[in-house]
């Protein structure tokens, strides 16, 4: 197939493009560098440094056989402290795409969607039949994607899938995690593994868990990409399908930091600050639908896999 990857200069989108070219599919990436890096694009792919919005429309006239829209601002935190970024960047930018693809007949779409759009929930692992309440503006703005996807499906005949990711790590060959501002705990306490930092802040250790730290499902970015590939093959036309990608366990941020000692051999200090605003305590995913429709296995369910990968791509940037 010949697709279309906004954000493929980014951490995921880089990833699902390489593992979309290996698969022998035909790759444009666009992104306009905001926050990713041009030399995360794979080689092999066709490169265009563009505003999404302003471009969509000239580059989906070339006839793609689906889009794959990784592109977003993505910070819990800076969604709180700049609503209009976040309601902007993510929903405004996706509108847009959308007539683009309205407007040239792309057949299908793959979006990026997120767990933040479950907000607290009511049942844990949470399936996707459960209530959509974000807690921050980065839930709220991806939840408003998820619903205009779905009314592009039904009245245009796109065949749409939205992922909801839960917390994504780990890298897949040479393609890996480097943000400008990093905010993610696996990457923030590797950096203190490495010197880079004196000590990782832990967000609260009053939340209602069992070790009074935050739970997070986290999942290998090679697990998935192998969804992304998935999900273009079991496409509908006319169906919008919403499926959770999770490993179904739930690790606390202490338990995070002390894998990433085992993994390391680092001490890494760890300190207890104030809660970060728009954090759910407990996020974990149930995701039997992606395993039984789109037969989905996650290969590399295991936290210290994960960390171990994180940091061998974290370590060899560090020496090159
Ligand atoms: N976290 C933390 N210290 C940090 C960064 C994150 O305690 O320096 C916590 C955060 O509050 C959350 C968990 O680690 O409970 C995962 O946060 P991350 O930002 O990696 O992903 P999110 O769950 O927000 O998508």
């Amino acid at each position: 197939m010949k697709l279309l990857v906004t954000g493929g200069a980014g951490y995921v989108g880089s990833v699902c493009a390489a593992r979309l070219l290996e698969a022998g599919h035909e790759v444009v990436v666009v992104d306009d560098l905001s926050t990713g890096h041009a030399d995360a694009v794979p080689n092999g792919c066709k490169f265009v440094e563009a505003d999404i919005a302003e471009a969509a429309g000239d580059l989906l006239a070339e006839s793609f056989d689906g889009v794959l829209h990784f592109a977003a601002k993505s910070l819990v935190g800076e969604s709180m402290q700049d609503p209009f970024k976040y309601w902007q960047g993510n929903v405004v930018t996706s509108l847009r795409l959308l007539e683009a693809v309205r407007e040239h007949g792309t057949p299908r779409l793959v979006f990026s969607s997120t767990a933040a759009t479950y907000g607290e929930p009511d049942v844990v692992p949470i399936p996707e039949t459960a209530a959509t309440r974000p807690t921050n503006t980065y839930g709220a703005s991806k939840l408003a994607i998820d619903h205009a996807i779905s009314s592009y499906a039904s009245a245009h005949g796109l065949a749409a899938t939205s992922l909801r990711y839960f917390n994504v790590a780990g890298a897949h060959q040479g393609f890996g995690e480097r943000h400008t501002v990093e905010t993610h705990l696996i990457p923030i306490v590797l950096q203190v593994a490495l010197g880079q930092r004196e000590q990782v802040q832990i967000f609260g250790d009053d939340w209602p868990t069992e070790d009074g730290t935050c739970v997070r499902d986290y999942i290998h970015v090679t697990d998935l990409a192998d969804a992304h590939l998935l999900a273009l093959e079991h496409a509908t036309p006319g169906e919008h399908r919403i499926y959770n990608l999770g490993n179904g366990t739930g690790f606390s941020v202490e338990q995070v930091i002390d894998t990433c000692r085992k993994v390391t051999g680092h001490p890494i200090p760890a300190l207890v600050a104030p809660r970060r605003a728009g954090d759910p305590a407990t996020l974990v995913a149930s995701s039997e639908r992606a395993r039984s429709a789109l037969s989905w296995q996650p290969k590399h369910a295991d936290l210290e896999v994960i960390v171990r990968d994180a940091w061998e791509f974290t370590r060899a940037r560090h020496q090159s």
